[in-house]
């Protein structure tokens, strides 16, 4: 499928000053309605955080995902580290497990953390990298992931070891507060030291989830303006320093406060690929989640 407008853009860019790229990014986003042609899979993953507090919790929320009708969607589910074995094979309906990070080091005296290896070896094909609360998000007291540690170093290593990756970027509120230029400048620092890795990997092993910070967990959802500009400008960037093909095909998810009242006005825009969804996703309204992103696309 064409995605008119981003080739014509592909070139120039990278040698435009920051500020004209952005200036293109936002002339394009203004008019993506009718440039988004693609016709992608929408996909919709559950991020249940460090939740349930007991595993007795499980089946509830499994049930809750098994009710999720995939034949028109994608599907994932990350559980907290401790029930991540405890959920393999429960899902009935082809929704995938992808685990909430991962290190980069591979098995071997890295205590606390979980590899890549390990989870090939219990037939794990995604994992979600990058979320806020790792990148030092909500004030926890936690070393911040850097932008390389999790799109360059991070990244390469799930993908060289053959497990797609979930790469979630957003902004926090003071960038969102100085409009639409500053968020794009923040997220393209968040996606620059992935280029290669995307080049070298195609777009079927990437999923993009843009969560502005201040969206996720607030109940404040960005408009579906506002998240149909952002994930239009991050497409055409993507086009002009990766590929057209490649922006043209990536699903970009949308994360922030999704619920079933606001999925279908989201999913209605042409460049929303999808929800990763954080505390409605250990509601039964996650299946209607899924089912509005479907009947939209
Ligand atoms: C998330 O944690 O990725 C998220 C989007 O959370 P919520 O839906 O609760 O805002």
């Amino acid at each position: 499928a064409e995605v008119t407008g981003v080739q014509t853009c592909a070139l120039p860019i990278c040698s435009l000053s920051l500020r004209a790229a952005f200036a293109a990014a936002m002339l394009r986003s203004r008019f993506s309605r009718a440039l988004s042609t693609a016709a992608r899979r929408p996909i919709v993953g559950g991020n249940w955080k460090c939740n349930p507090a007991s595993a007795s919790k499980l089946p509830e929320l499994i049930a809750n995902i098994n009710a999720c009708d995939t034949s028109k969607c994608d599907v994932y589910v990350c559980p907290t580290p401790l029930h991540v074995a405890l959920c393999t094979g429960k899902f009935t309906n082809g929704a995938q497990l992808a685990p909430q990070n991962a290190n980069f080091a591979g098995c071997g005296a890295y205590t606390g953390e979980m590899a890549a290896e390990q989870m090939v070896d219990m037939g794990i094909k995604w994992c979600l990298i990058g979320h806020s609360e790792r990148r030092g998000e909500f004030g926890l007291p936690t070393p911040k992931e850097s932008n390389e540690l999790i799109a360059d170093t991070k990244l390469g290593y799930l993908l060289s070891k053959g497990i797609n990756v979930i790469l979630a970027i957003g902004e926090p509120l003071p960038v969102r507060e100085q409009g639409i230029d500053k968020v794009l400048e923040f997220c393209v620092e968040q996606l620059k030291p992935a280029v290669a890795h995307f080049k070298a990997a195609g777009a079927d092993k990437i999923v993009i989830a843009y969560e502005p910070v201040w969206s996720i967990g607030t109940g404040v959802t960005a408009s579906p303006e506002q998240a149909q500009e952002t994930h239009a400008a991050l497409r055409m960037w993507l086009a002009a320093n990766v590929s057209p093909a490649f922006a043209d095909a990536v699903r970009i998810q949308y994360g922030g406060s999704a619920n079933a009242k606001n999925a279908p006005d989201l999913s209605a825009q042409p460049d929303v690929d999808g929800f990763l969804v954080g505390g409605a996703s250990l509601k039964p309204e996650f299946a209607d989640i899924v089912a509005a992103i479907a009947a939209a696309k």
